[in-house]
């Protein structure tokens, strides 16, 4: 993927911080997007210490307005976006009896919506390229469900339908879209978990441990990758076999 330009949505930190750093690593020039601009440019920084191009852009996935001044200014400022990486996401957890409408509303238009929206943007110029990768981070609970997540969980799964739909429609221009879906990662997202529940979960994991955030950049990075062209609507999980 040398010399393409790749924006990674949620890079400040976690899984969005390590994919940008591995697509840096084989050559890509990236954009990294998200609210926190500090921890942006600290990733920049590192980014451009190692001889690669960033570009840092604010970018509120929960307000169509700004991802489409930001992936503008991308374009215009730093170049064509060949590879987008959906990687920005939250939780509002709670049991779907009582969960507030609120709630539900943002956890769907930033994890959800944000990745259409941002996909919409850079259709147009992969179009003309005839080349493109989109990443979508879903997530294991988009699969399986999750007690205490249906909003997080819907949002997920329809992030696998909106990959094979997407994918279905680009198929002949060259655009290649999948989603990659993870179990349970050591990222600030799951700093919260009680060691209860951790326990729990790693007593279930064959591979017997949490997973961590360059396992899914790993992921990513083929799935962008020139060698992945023929690899289009899948879900790809990297979970430790948690779910099979
Ligand atoms: P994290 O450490 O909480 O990081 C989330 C990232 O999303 C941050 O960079 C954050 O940046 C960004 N973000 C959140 N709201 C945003 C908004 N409105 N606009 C722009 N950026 C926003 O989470 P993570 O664990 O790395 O998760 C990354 C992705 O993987 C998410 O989609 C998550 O659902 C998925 N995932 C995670 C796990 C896990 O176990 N950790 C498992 C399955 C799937 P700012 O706060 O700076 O905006």
């Amino acid at each position: 993927m040398t010399n393409r330009t790749a924006l990674i949505t949620g890079a400040s930190r976690g899984i969005g911080r390590a994919c940008a750093l591995a697509l840096a690593e084989s050559g890509a020039r990236v954009a990294v997007a998200a609210r926190n601009i500090e921890q942006l440019e600290s990733l920049a920084g590192e980014i451009r210490a190692q001889s690669r191009e960033a570009f840092v852009a604010s970018m509120d996935l929960s307000d169509a307005e700004s991802i489409k001044e930001a992936i503008a200014k991308i374009g215009k400022d730093f170049g064509p976006i060949a590879i987008l990486v959906n990687n920005a996401g939250i939780t509002k957890d709670g049991l779907a009896m009582r969960m507030k409408k609120p709630d539900w509303d943002i956890v769907i238009a930033t994890n959800l919506t944000g990745a259409f929206v941002a996909i919409q943007q850079v259709l147009p110029g992969m179009m003309r390229e005839r080349w493109g990768r989109i990443i979508n981070i879903s997530s294991l609970v988009g699969e399986m469900g999750n007690a205490g997540q249906a909003n997080y969980a819907a949002s997920k799964a329809g992030l696998i339908g909106l990959t094979k739909s997407i994918a279905q429609e680009m198929g002949s221009r060259n655009i290649t879209v999948n989603s990659v879906a993870p179990g349970y990662v050591e990222t600030d997202m799951t700093q919260g978990l009680s060691e209860e529940l951790k326990q729990k979960m790693l007593d279930n994991i064959p591979l017997k441990r949490m997973g961590r955030p360059g396992d899914v950049a790993a992921a990513v990075r083929f799935l962008a990758s020139e060698e992945a062209g023929y690899i289009t609507g899948h879900v790809l999980d990297v979970n430790g076999g948690l779910y099979m």
